[in-house]
């Protein structure tokens, strides 16, 4: 239904976007806990991307996709989204939390499962994300991970449509879509983001960005250089035989190699025992069994 501000109280920041802030808000009335994600609309690029944002969320119903609760419009234009509140930050919070230290494996296959029926879910319904990465995958003790942050999203209109536009955080962006032309230009949109989640699923394991060394301060032309002419990072020889096909499936330079969401889905990795991830993400979250 329609909220105004004012039905709202702020509690605290819960973290800085590109142009915005996300509050945990108070409803006065209910005393229900929600997130706000408000956008400057000075800007008429923020502003599309919310507007973006309201489409894509306005489409999605799933336990996988954090839930959408409306828009707040202020009188000045300011336009403000109303989400369920995801109580244990992002998986990028989580990493930090633990000084970055590698998450173990039977988490990360749980992970890596529920961002895969996200994903299945999200392409069902024709919505490219194009922007998978840690701060972007919310999690909440009840032990649930979601797909967050629809900002550079895309919705495809036609069964062949390439996403060519520079958007999302270039860091985790697939070869076809720095250099569209040198793969044919008429490449599998979705499958951007299998290349976006091998990298998250990678970070999860190394406790650092894959393409870059611990520290290394992330330029665009270094991050291009790695994505476009160096080969795919890959998983150490520690790691189960299992999860390093894994992500070697996940991170095939030709999209067309690359597995699709389906495919991964039946993947030994993800079909690891799953009260066992669970248990593994919750002791994470440092969470009772
Ligand atoms: P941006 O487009 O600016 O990256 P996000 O939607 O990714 O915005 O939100 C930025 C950060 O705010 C997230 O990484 C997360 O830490 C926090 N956040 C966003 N939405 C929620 C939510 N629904 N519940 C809890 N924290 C959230
Ligand atoms: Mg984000």
């Amino acid at each position: 239904g329609e909220h105004r501000h004012s039905d709202f109280e702020k509690i605290k920041v819960l973290g800085h976007g590109n142009d915005g802030t996300v509050y945990q808000v108070r409803h006065r009335r209910t005393g229900s806990i929600y997130a706000l994600k408000t956008l400057a609309a000075d800007d008429s690029i923020s502003r599309r991307q919310i507007h973006r944002e309201i489409d894509v969320l306005r489409r999605t119903d799933s336990p996988v996709v954090v839930r959408f609760h409306g828009v707040i419009s202020s009188a000045s234009g300011d336009v403000s989204v109303l989400l369920e509140y995801m109580d244990a930050g992002s998986l990028e919070s989580l990493l930090m939390a633990g000084n970055r230290r590698p998450f173990p494996e039977a988490a990360i296959a749980g992970i890596a499962r529920r961002v895969l029926l996200g994903l299945s879910y999200l392409h069902s319904q024709q919505i490219v994300h194009r922007d998978i990465k840690p701060s972007n995958l919310l999690v909440n003790t009840a032990g649930e991970i979601k797909i967050a942050d629809f900002g550079v999203s895309k919705i495809m209109r036609r069964s062949l449509d390439p996403c060519v536009s520079y958007v999302g955080t270039c860091a985790y962006m697939s070869p076809e879509r720095f250099d569209p032309d040198s793969y044919g230009g008429n490449y599998d949109a979705y499958a951007a983001d299998v290349w976006s989640l091998g990298l998250t699923v990678l970070e999860l394991h190394l406790g650092h960005f894959p393409l870059l060394l611990p520290g290394q301060r992330p330029d665009w032309a270094t991050l291009m250089c790695a994505i476009c002419f160096g080969e795919p990072p890959k998983l150490p020889e520690t790691a189960s035989e299992n999860f390093r096909d894994f992500i070697a499936r996940c991170l095939q330079k030709e999209s067309s190699n690359r597995w699709s969401v389906a495919e991964l889905l039946a993947h030994p990795f993800v079909a690891w025992d799953q009260e066992e991830a669970d248990q593994a993400f919750r002791e994470l979250l440092s969470l009772p069994p």
